[in-house]
């Protein structure tokens, strides 16, 4: 029996009817702006989240690092959650690509505060980093998937206005955070000076991120782009994948949410693991064992057919996605209970 995949939603594969619809792309030659289906998504995203122009980007990780490319100066310093992408797993690259220095804070839910961003702003003088930028994950990774409410962009979009800084939103799970906020996209862009999107998370397509922000400053990111090697041809077959992830898939990711949910409720009300379900608020479970390493735990689960990653000594991260479909889950839920 092929095992249930809940290491990530990355582990997703473009299903017959996306790859008929990227088949069915008309295409052209990208680096000279002449991809008519790659111009189309970037017309289309942007739109959606009330930016002037979108960068059609390979990974996250290039999205992010543009982002943090337009908006800063040699010297500055952007101030991150202690757990955000952008700090942990992007190699460093904000320090070699744009000569700043990230300030992570700690934060309840992997969220940033205003009121701890705020203490952390540096004084301006000769001696002190520039604080520029606050760089925000939504949905977060490592806080289980939880997502800012408007309250709370609305008073670091406040904080940073007063100070004079701008805001990244690594959006990389954006999706989820709309479907389970109900926060229309464009206030984010009202939020936001730049902001990542993925296609190649929840909504399943097989490649692609997109930066977005003001035509100036993705005028800006294309040419980056293009310097790092991330000019693409003829590539609006992934663009095509990605619409159709938008048009087909983001309307399933509730449903994701909705199981994620049902297997937190079941760990919560077992003795040996423990998790807040209040807590889960899209298709992260972050739990932790009571009697047993995340490594041995995930063996004998495996044993079972169900994969996972740990994430901690403890710890352990199951991930719902629209290929784990409704007999899976409860084949999940079946083995939850098992144990
Ligand atoms: C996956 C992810 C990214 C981008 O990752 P790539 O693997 O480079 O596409 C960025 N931010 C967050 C929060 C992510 O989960």
């Amino acid at each position: 029996m092929t095992p249930i995949d809940l290491r990530s939603d990355t582990v997703t594969r473009p299903t017959p009817q996306m790859m008929q619809f990227m088949m069915n792309a008309p295409v052209g030659d990208d680096v000279f702006g002449e991809d008519p289906t790659v111009n189309a998504l970037e017309k289309k995203v942007s739109k959606l989240f009330g930016k002037e122009a979108g960068v059609f980007v390979p990974s996250g990780t290039m999205s992010n690092q543009l982002g943090v490319l337009v908006l800063t100066q040699t010297g500055e310093e952007v101030i991150i959650h202690e757990t955000g992408h952008i700090y942990n797993y992007e190699g460093t690259t904000a320090a070699w690509l744009s000569n700043i220095q990230l300030r992570a804070l700690p934060g309840a839910k992997g969220k940033l505060w205003s009121e701890d961003i705020k203490a952390a702003i540096r004084p301006k003088n000769d001696w002190d980093p520039h604080t520029s930028v606050i760089a925000l994950e939504n949905t977060t990774n490592r806080g289980g998937g939880t997502a800012y409410t408007r309250e709370e962009l609305l008073a670091i979009k406040q904080l940073a206005d007063e100070n004079g800084l701008l805001v990244h939103l690594d959006g990389a799970r954006i999706w989820n955070a709309i479907t389970a906020t109900g926060i229309e996209p464009e206030f984010f862009g009202t939020i936001a000076e730049t902001i990542s999107v993925c296609f190649s998370k929840g909504l399943g397509a097989p490649v692609g991120s997109m930066l977005l922000g003001s035509s100036t400053r993705m005028k800006k990111a294309r040419r980056f782009r293009k310097v790092l090697g991330g000019g693409m041809r003829q590539v609006g077959v992934l663009a095509a994948a990605a619409d159709f992830a938008i048009e087909n898939h983001w309307p399933l990711m509730k449903d994701d949410h909705r199981k994620a949910k049902e297997l937190a409720e079941l760990i919560a009300s077992r003795e040996d693991m423990s998790i807040d379900p209040k807590t889960v608020e899209s298709n992260i479970v972050i739990f932790e064992l009571k009697n047993e390493s995340a490594v041995d735990f995930l063996a004998k689960m495996d044993a079972k057919g169900i994969r996972m990653v740990p994430f901690g000594p403890k710890k352990v991260r199951a991930v719902y996605h629209f290929q784990v479909d409704e007999s899976m889950h409860q084949q999940v839920l079946h083995i939850f209970s098992g144990l």
